[in-house]
This record gives C-alpha cells, sequence and structure tokens, in this order.
C-alpha cells in the first residue's frame, strides 16, 4: 500500500480545477464542483499517482487511458447531464468520468469492451459509493434495452457517429463524440430536435480508437495512429 496523502491530493485538485479548468473557461460551477470532488489518484494505476492531477492523460493499462482532466470538463459541460437523467457512456476505461456523471446526480449505464478495466472501474467506483450499470461488451451497438437515453457521452474516437448510439438518443437528447481519423478528431454534439439532428463541431480533440461493429474494425486498429 502506498501511502497517499489526501491533503497535498485535495491542494493539488483545487489547483487542477484553477489552472487547467477555470482558466481555459469552463463555468459549469456543478462540474468543477465535481472535479475538486472526485479523488482522479484513485483512478490512475499506483505508480502515477503523483501525476494524477498533472494536464494530460494517462495509461491505465490494456494500451488505454485516462484522458485528460480538462477534455472530461469540456466534454461534461457540453453534454451538460441534468440530475436524474438516463446517461449512456461509451468507453468506462478508468471510470472516471463515469464518476463525474454520477456525482452530477445522472442515472449512469457505461459500457466498455475490455473485460478486465470494465470490473477494474466496477471495484473502484463501488469504493467510492458510485454504482453505474457496466456492461461489458460492444458500445457502437448501444444499450438498447435501457433506451432511450437523454444523454450519450462517448469517450474514444469514432470514424462517424454510430447509428444504434443516434436511435438510441432521445427527443431534446444531446450526445458527444469525438469523430475522425487517426491522432486527431472533432469533438461534435449531435442533438434531436422533433426528432431531426443538429450537429454542432466543438473543437479537435484527440483519443484512443472505438473499436466495434459501427466503430473501427479491429484490423484498422493499427492504422489509426
Ligand atoms: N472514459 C474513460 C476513458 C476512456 S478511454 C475514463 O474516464 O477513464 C476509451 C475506452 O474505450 C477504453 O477503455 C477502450 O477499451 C474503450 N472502448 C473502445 N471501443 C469500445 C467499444 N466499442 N465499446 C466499449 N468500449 C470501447
Amino acid at each position: 500500500m502506498v501511502m497517499i496523502d489526501e491533503e497535498l491530493m485535495q491542494r493539488l485538485r483545487d489547483r487542477m480545477v484553477r489552472q487547467q479548468l477555470e482558466a481555459r473557461g469552463i463555468k459549469d460551477q456543478r462540474v468543477l464542483e465535481a472535479m475538486r470532488k472526485i479523488p482522479r489518484h484513485l483512478f490512475v494505476p499506483q505508480h502515477l499517482v503523483e501525476r494524477a492531477y498533472d494536464d494530460y492523460p494517462l495509461p491505465i493499462g490494456e494500451g488505454q487511458t485516462i484522458s485528460q482532466p480538462y477534455m472530461v470538463a469540456w466534454m461534461t459541460e457540453i453534454l451538460k447531464p441534468e440530475p436524474g437523467q438516463k446517461v449512456l457512456e461509451i468507453g468506462t476505461g478508468s471510470g472516471y468520468q463515469a464518476a463525474i456523471l454520477c456525482e452530477l446526480g445522472a442515472d449512469v449505464y457505461t459500457i466498455e469492451k475490455n473485460p478486465l478495466l470494465a470490473r477494474e472501474a466496477e471495484r473502484r467506483l463501488a469504493q467510492l459509493g458510485y454504482f453505474p450499470r457496466i456492461r461489458i461488451g460492444d458500445g457502437t451497438l448501444g444499450w438498447p434495452e435501457e433506451a432511450p437515453f437523454q444523454r450519450i457521452i462517448v469517450t474514444a474516437g469514432a470514424p462517424s457517429i454510430p447509428q444504434p448510439l443516434l436511435d438510441q438518443l432521445d427527443e431534446g437528447g444531446r450526445l458527444v463524440i469525438p469523430v475522425g481519423p487517426s491522432g486527431m478528431q472533432m469533438l461534435t454534439l449531435v442533438q434531436k430536435r422533433e426528432g431531426k439532428l443538429v450537429t454542432e463541431e466543438e473543437g479537435t480533440c484527440v483519443f484512443v480508437p472505438l473499436v466495434g461493429r459501427y466503430g473501427w474494425k479491429e484490423e484498422e486498429r493499427g492504422r489509426f495512429f
């Protein structure tokens, strides 16, 4: 067991929120508050605890990453999850984004294709008192039994927007997803208004690939980077 200085971690978290989030224009007070509260250092491998509040993504094993704090805040601000809303996340990874959504009072459903990561995320979320529904599988298919969702957030880069996710988005709903090829994607917001899809491009981002039936094919993976 590594001894963790919780007071130091809180100071690092406060500084992260000031210097990485507020300074770059994140304004949603509920998002800032959630990020001040969730112990991000418990979502990274033990040897990276000291870097948990730094300004970049970190490896979490299995070739995957926990997103940069700013990316989590930015996507959550665009998603605008309201308490009680059904929110679907694709790409549970470490579970950090799911914890933020739970803290904001959403009814969270999250899908992770890697069983090892899914189980680890479930354990750490439970330890913190968060109990999202977690499914192991291909998130590009969505979660049809639980649809529709008022909010959908995809935390891996897609070649295009998976049709099942558009179908499972509720009227008035918001879907946030990185779309585009290797190395750089466009963070895209889709809103469903009176049955019509309205798409907005928010800015560029870099994610690991979304691999699945309506994502990148397993054999294309090598070409992604
Ligand atoms: N939201 C995470 C970061 C996700 S990294 C966090 O807060 O830590 C992207 C994750 O998407 C990886 O864990 C990867 O295994 C997963 N992934 C990739 N394709 C997927 C798919 N089709 N369905 C579900 N998960 C997928």
